[in-house]
């Protein structure tokens, strides 16, 4: 019989959903807006009706959901979800089961991003280092051919170090976190007041060179090359809407960050990838992470 996996990703704007079978067809690439089942005081109630509806009767053999948050270590409590707090410290992934009669487990939605770009490798490194550069700054650490959580769930958070002068307030509630100048959500601020007439997107192609731009990569460059040094990873995957911008500098990038290396051994060893974007790619990796946590036992 064959198996089915359903991947879900859960983003701020967007809930998309995915099907996928044992020979990994993909199956039924589904979006919803989050807004339609998030703000309701029945959050979870409403999701697993749009999942029943999505099934339309369809067998699956469990669920992987991936949120944009912090998930305690044993990946069944949502302890921090800025934009559906009623979720937070909820046991969220045994109600939504409960609700829907099926195995339901969850993730960082990074690491599921980055899960689908490992496989994507010509082969699967022991360790590597994933940053998504996005309105925030998603990290994900795969070492010894596992993903990392920490001790408490929160691993992986390169954009909460403190860094540099900077003291500006950070939406997890501390000032300075090197996500304040190095995010795209500096960016769009960034660009607003210096650049209103030139559409966002555009901001590299029409200025590439403008001081402030050459610095908001080399700070970029400086705070991913730290976690290199800390961790000498395998491979390190870039990817995220901000790296993926037109003319965004991706060989300057690439250039600092190896600059910013201890040498010799990492600077000439690391493995620099740039991961291809696209709107299925969460929850595709949600379900090969599905696939790989109820079928394999991981
Ligand atoms: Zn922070």
């Amino acid at each position: 019989m064959t198996d089915t996996w359903l991947g879900i990703d859960i983003g701020g704007t967007s809930t998309r959903l995915m099907l996928m079978d044992n020979q990994r067809h993909w199956l039924n690439f589904h979006k919803i807006a989050t807004a339609s089942w998030s703000q309701s005081p029945e959050a979870l109630t409403e999701l697993a009706q749009r999942i029943t509806q999505f099934l339309e009767q369809q067998p699956v053999n469990g669920v992987m959901l991936g949120l944009p948050g912090i998930l305690s270590r044993d990946r069944q409590q949502v302890l921090s979800l800025p934009f559906i707090q009623r979720l937070d410290n909820q046991p969220v992934a045994a109600q939504l089961s409960e609700r829907l009669g099926l195995p339901v487990a969850m993730d960082k939605d990074v690491n599921h991003l980055m899960l689908w770009d490992l496989l994507q490798l010509p082969l699967l490194p022991d360790s590597a280092v994933g940053l998504y550069l996005g309105t925030g700054m998603g990290n994900s650490l795969w070492l010894n051919r596992q993903f990392y959580h920490g001790e408490h769930g929160a691993a992986g958070e390169l954009g909460h170090i403190p860094f540099g002068e900077s003291n500006l307030p950070c939406p997890c509630g501390n000032h300075g976190c090197a996500e304040t100048v190095t995010s795209g959500h500096w960016l769009s601020g960034w660009a607003a007041e210096h650049l209103p007439d030139i559409p966002l997107g555009e901001v590299f192609s029409v200025h590439r060179h403008h001081p402030a731009l050459e610095a908001f990569v080399t700070r970029l460059a400086k705070v991913i090359a730290m976690e290199m040094n800390i961790l000498d990873p395998d491979t390190l995957i870039l990817g995220g809407g901000v790296l993926a911008m037109a003319d965004f500098p991706q060989d300057a990038l690439r250039q600092q960050i190896r600059q910013y290396l201890r040498p010799p051994i990492t600077r000439s060893g690391l493995k620099i990838v740039f991961s291809a974007p696209g709107d299925q790619t969460g929850c595709r990796g949600a379900c090969l992470a599905a696939q790989r946590h109820f079928s394999e036992g991981q």
